[in-house]
């Protein structure tokens, strides 16, 4: 099959074509698992740490990619789950242990064994690809293949990290960073908070445009002081100079949730400038997200549908993958980009 592939952790900025397209073996469905025929998958952010080294698969080479939308090729020995040809999707989590204490409690997200789709094994950005059937989706109609791509990662992430804002109807919820995900979460929220007002810090102003194009009461510069104190704060930035303009713009009790698998370092100074009295003080909180569970993406996928929530996107052939991500790296964000695969 083509793949693209990922030989060598790389900077970007020194080298701006880091995967290679080459042929590998077709891979081939093991007990309980599915074959899927690739027709895209969404690029994400995770990808450029994945290349960076800042969150480095653990061999290389690796196909990397981990939204990803298909049909049933092959049923391996044991699963029954699916037809072939039915439509299907797979996202981060690619599989985990299924029996310690955090499998077990629904947090398999935690889980020490956690496998990821396009870092622990092969992913997306490529022709074909096998997943164990408990951790595919059957997908709703509404959304074509590319559509549904970027909902498996910034859109089950982002539902993920609106319910651990624990946010009630009415409370302000602010955003900062107007990526993928962000966008998502603007059209969940506005749905599942009818009356939260969302206010969305970007750096650019067609960031900016973008948000209070789909429902955001208010939109300013990452370092612009809230006009009013944030119930409840999500970021997906890459960087730390949002988490402390963020605090400060968190009311008593107030949570910022911190949806990034990892931060780049060079803002990392600013930490220092963190002020107990003003970002801390009054029972603030702060929480990472990470992964994703199977409830997360499915209980999303359900949700999405419902609204229904349309993400805009951008698309790539398959070849062009160094491009989108160089463009993503440059925030060139117009909503979540898709490689076109079949
Ligand atoms: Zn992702
Ligand atoms: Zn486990």
């Amino acid at each position: 099959m083509k793949a693209l592939v990922l030989n060598h952790l790389v900077n970007l900025a020194d080298h701006p074509q880091p995967l290679t397209l080459t042929t590998l073996p077709d891979p081939v469905p093991q007990n309980h698992e599915i074959l899927i025929k690739i027709a895209a998958c969404g690029v994400c952010h995770t990808e450029l740490d994945e290349i960076e080294g800042r969150t480095p698969p653990p061999r290389l080479p690796i196909v990397l990619g981990h939204q990803v939308v298909g049909r049933v090729a092959a049923i391996g020995k044991d699963a029954t789950r699916f037809q072939p040809d039915e439509r299907v999707g797979v996202a981060w989590i690619h599989s985990a242990c299924g029996h310690c204490q955090h499998c077990l409690s629904g947090n398999e997200n935690l889980c020490r064994d956690f496998r990821a789709t396009g870092r622990d094994v092969h992913g997306g950005y490529a022709e074909y690809l096998t997943v164990p059937e408990d951790y595919a989706y059957r997908l709703p109609d509404v959304f074509s293949e590319t559509e549904a791509a970027p909902l498996l990662c910034a859109g089950a992430i982002g539902y993920r990290s609106l319910r651990l804002t624990g946010l009630h109807d009415g409370q302000n919820l602010g955003l900062t960073g107007f990526g993928a995900s962000a966008h998502l979460v603007l059209k969940m929220a506005c749905q599942r908070y009818p009356q939260s007002r969302v206010f969305v810090f970007a750096r650019s102003e067609a960031e900016r445009a973008f948000a209070i194009e789909l429902g955001a009461a208010w939109a300013g510069d990452t370092a612009t002081e809230s006009p009013e104190l944030l119930d409840a704060i999500i970021d997906t930035t890459p960087v730390w100079t949002p988490v402390i303009e963020a605090l400060k713009n968190l009311a008593p009790g107030g949570r910022l949730v911190i949806n990034a698998i990892r931060k780049e370092d060079a803002d990392k100074a600013v930490l220092a400038q963190l002020d107990y009295a003003k970002h801390l003080w009054l029972e603030k909180e702060i929480k990472s997200v990470a992964n994703v569970t199977r409830r997360d993406v499915s209980e999303f996928l359900a949700l999405a549908a419902e609204i229904p929530l349309k993400p805009e996107v951008q698309l790539y052939a398959l070849a062009d993958a160094n491009q989108a991500l160089r463009d993503l790296k440059a925030r060139r964000l117009r909503g979540a980009k898709v490689l076109v695969i079949a």
